[in-house]
């Protein structure tokens, strides 16, 4: 079952997730929860906080340009190396309609349990470096906003004023 993507300000958004300490059926359910909420809402990654949920767990669809996506999930999650810097477009569930260039590392190595409690190492690079580092943000309560570029300020800040008047509409109803 698909589950409803938090906006931004959702204060969850802004809330360090806690560490998931058994894996069992709840994760795991969980898990499929958000593959299908990624993939319905064609994302290329969701964090477990962004569906309300208090865990360290993102998933990422691996192969985004192909037809059968391969999604994959991420439990406790740990960067333990990256390298590079590299600016590109890049968009969150969170921010309908938002796309700001963002410096992310180009090759990022990561562990993280799996749904069986097997750890894995895995190495990045690219769209999926990018994805891996704004997925483990939003477990650390950090959004891309948070990275703009001074040339996207502008922008985002006519992005976030809009917002404002639309919460303003419906808290007027
Ligand atoms: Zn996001």
């Amino acid at each position: 079952m698909a589950l409803s993507v938090l906006k931004y300000p959702a204060s969850g958004l802004r809330k360090k997730a806690a560490p998931v300490e058994k894996i069992g059926e709840e994760i795991f359910n969980l898990v499929e929860a958000m593959i299908e909420t990624m993939l319905t809402e064609d994302g290329l990654g969701l964090a477990a906080n962004q569906v309300g949920k208090d865990s360290r767990i993102f998933v990422l669809n691996t192969t985004p340009r192909e037809e059968q996506p391969q999604s994959m999930a991420f439990i406790n999650p740990v960067v333990l190396h990256q390298e590079g810097e590299v600016k590109g477009e890049e968009g969150c569930l969170s921010f309908p309609e938002l796309y700001l260039d963002i410096a992310r590392p180009e090759k990022v190595r990561i562990y993280a349990k799996d749904l069986y409690n097997e750890g894995f190492i895995l190495d990045v690079a690219g769209i999926l470096a990018r994805a891996v580092m704004h997925e483990m943000d939003h477990l650390n309560g950090i959004l891309f906003i948070d990275h703009a570029a001074d040339t996207d300020r502008e922008n985002l800040q006519k992005y976030l004023a809009g917002l404002a008047k639309e919460v303003e509409v419906r808290e007027e109803r």
